[in-house]
């Protein structure tokens, strides 16, 4: 059977490190195993256009992993020309960049390595809220440069010591993220979700649920998105909603870069409505050399914590995905069940609502 991975290149870091598995050089670790199970494996991190090796290999594939670090994107056109496609597996959590309703229509089940990044990505949402309410990028940058001028920091750093910080999707990233942040005496911890928590893990949180989102925008100092890209999700954060946060709120997005309007963003940091943005997804991946998400600024010159898309590509959290992926596949080779949270599309049906309600 054909295996087809669009996975990143690693080079000399992938040489030098094997655990970054993730990469086209390290293969997931699955390149002997697979051999050994009669199976070809093609590798590459040659993705776009027509000519791609993903478009031309996706042709006879029956098996194509990815990975949301560099997505292969599986356009319902490209599906079209995927004739032997049963199985897609996506090697990290977020499957947005297949077309999962066109997978539902042309019965390609859709699986994730469902938790696999979740603490990754929650310890980097409390990093990313840290360095821009305590101003650390622009603190950093200014003693590369020789500078000192503690005035020139100070003025825009805070405690998060009695702030109000929302989670907008508390699944299993928002609700670490609201666990972790217990500890910061926050002056209070909201989300907005399509569904209320038990009353156990709300009251283990302190955490307090707000149904309408313009309401729940206003109210917090710091808003950390948390939820899937999905028809509801994309642009949410807009113009208009972003008119609503509190002047001079801080915003962390590691969910999906395009969940939030990106000149939306600029101008809203321009003008110090926001005071600062980090995340590490970005609308396109990888983002242009001219991406403005690369250099936006507040007034006073900070406010930008953005990175590469890394969080939940950690060497733990390769390890998990890795072995993850592998029992996976398998399980689709055995003919096994396959563990129900890791099913996004079944075989022409979907599998879970976090892709939207419907
Ligand atoms: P999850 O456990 O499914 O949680 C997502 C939560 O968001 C669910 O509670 C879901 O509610 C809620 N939600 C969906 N649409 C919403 C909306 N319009 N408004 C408010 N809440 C909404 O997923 P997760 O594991 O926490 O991951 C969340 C996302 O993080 C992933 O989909 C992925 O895009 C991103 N991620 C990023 C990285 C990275 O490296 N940067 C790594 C992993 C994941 P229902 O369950 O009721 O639908």
């Amino acid at each position: 059977m054909k295996v087809l991975a669009i996975l990143y290149n690693g080079f000399k870091s992938a040489v030098q490190e094997p655990r970054l598995l993730g990469t086209v050089e390290n293969k997931l670790g699955l390149d002997k195993w697979l051999a050994s199970r009669g199976h070809e494996l093609i590798v590459s991190s040659d993705k776009e256009g027509p000519n791609s090796d993903f478009q031309k290999h996706i042709a006879d594939a029956e098996v194509l992993i990815t990975t949301p670090f560099h997505p292969g994107y599986l356009t319902r056109e490209v599906m079209e020309k995927a004739k032997n496609l049963k199985i897609c597996v996506t090697a990290g959590v977020g499957s947005d960049h297949i077309d999962l309703n066109a997978a539902v229509d042309h019965k390609i089940q859709v699986l994730e390595v469902t938790g696999s990044n979740v603490v990754s990505v929650a310890e980097h949402v409390v990093m990313d809220i840290l360095a821009l309410v305590r101003n650390f990028v622009p603190a950093h940058e200014m003693i590369e440069r020789g500078d000192w001028q503690v005035s020139d920091i100070a003025r825009n750093a805070y405690d998060l010591e009695g702030k109000v910080v929302g989670t907008i999707g508390a699944g299993r990233i928002g609700y670490r993220v609201l666990q972790r942040l217990v500890p910061f005496d926050c002056k209070e911890l909201l989300y907005y979700d399509y569904t209320q928590l038990p009353a156990e893990r709300e009251q283990a949180v302190k955490a307090r649920r707000v149904e309408d989102i313009e309401q729940f925008v206003s109210e917090c100092d710091v808003v950390t998105v948390n939820a899937p890209l999905h028809e509801g999700t994309r642009g949410l954060i807009n113009e208009k909603l972003l008119s609503k946060f509190k002047p001079g709120a801080w915003l962390v997005n590691t969910a999906r870069g395009a969940i939030c309007d990106q000149d939306a963003v600029v101008a809203a940091l321009k003008s110090g409505q926001l005071r600062g943005y980090a995340g590490d997804v970005w609308n396109v991946q990888p983002a242009p050399k001219d991406h403005p998400w690369r250099t936006m600024k507040n007034p006073l010159g900070g406010g930008n914590g953005m990175t590469p898309h890394y969080s939940g590509t950690t060497l733990d959290a390769q390890a998990r995905y890795a072995a993850g992926t592998k029992k996976i596949l398998e399980n689709y080779f055995d003919g096994k069940e396959q563990n129900p949270a890791d099913v996004i599309v079944g075989i022409g049906a979907w599998a879970t609502k976090a892709y939207g309600q419907r």
